[in-house]
């Protein structure tokens, strides 16, 4: 069995995010950027699946501008044999990123698609329940626990909900989106990024894959959340209560 796993390079997550001065989006340029960390995560997964016997292939995907390539390169360093690269410049939405994937699958007929439960820059938390629509594929998303049944053909999942866990059983071919405790990502090591250099990271386009890059949604600003007010140090309970009753009103 083969396992694409979907990566996507954002702002490193010990960044301080700034707003751009014209309120279009984040500030990007200079900017240390990395591979998601529920992306990391997705990738170890697979890693672990492979190294334990039950795949024989893991390609990770990335679609975006050509520094793409450098978050593929450390997905390959982390042990992913190949990459594929969907050069895409522009805004892209989490309905074309699942689009993009939905051409990838048919081409490489994977039989199991990871990917993060959200990117950390656009939080949107879509793509993966999104590509699951479109493939008409199972969906077990938040997964914190995935075991894998070769024979049957099945994977059971684990699920983060409110107030517990879920278990899901999925047949393949399935999707599934990775939560934070899933596994801890292992570190690429010199040896491996040295190797990582000749794999192969193939370049396609949007046009190539027959997808059209279009969104119904516009962004139509971001901005900053509200500074904090500096807070106040109260002498006594009795002053902290009167505050609570007669300022804040939430008592
Ligand atoms: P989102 O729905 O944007 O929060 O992203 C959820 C997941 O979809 C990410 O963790 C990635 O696995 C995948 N994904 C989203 N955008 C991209 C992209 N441009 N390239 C590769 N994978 C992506």
């Amino acid at each position: 069995m083969k396992i694409m796993v979907a990566v996507k390079r954002v702002v490193d997550y010990a960044v301080k995010i700034r707003v751009k001065p014209d309120k279009t989006g984040l500030e990007t340029h200079n900017v240390k950027m990395s591979m998601n960390p529920f992306c990391e995560i997705a990738l170890e997964e697979a890693l672990r699946i492979k190294e334990s016997g039950l795949a024989l292939e893991v390609v990770a995907v990335s679609m975006g501008p050509a520094q793409c390539v450098d978050t593929l390169r450390t997905g390959l360093a982390m042990g992913a044999d190949r990459g594929i690269h969907v050069e895409a410049t522009g805004a892209l939405y989490p309905l074309s990123v699942a689009k993009l994937l939905k051409a990838l699958v048919e081409v490489e007929n994977p039989g199991l698609l990871i990917l993060g439960k959200q990117a950390i820059d656009d939080d949107c938390n879509q793509t993966g329940q999104m590509v699951a629509g479109l493939l008409g594929w199972p969906q077990g998303t938040f997964a914190s626990k995935v075991v894998l049944d070769k024979e049957n053909q099945v994977a059971t999942v684990d699920r983060e909900v409110d107030g517990g866990l879920e278990t899901l059983s999925l047949d393949l071919p399935a999707v599934i989106t990775t939560d934070l405790r899933l596994n801890q990502p292992r570190y690429a090591t010199l040896p491996n990024i040295m190797k990582a250099k000749s794999k192969v990271i193939k370049k396609l386009t949007p046009q190539e894959l027959k997808v059209e890059i279009r969104s119904d949604l516009e962004v139509v600003q971001v901005t900053e959340p509200p500074k904090r007010k500096a807070g106040v140090i109260v002498s006594s309970v009795d002053e902290l209560i009167d505050k609570l009753k007669n300022e804040a009103h939430v008592i």
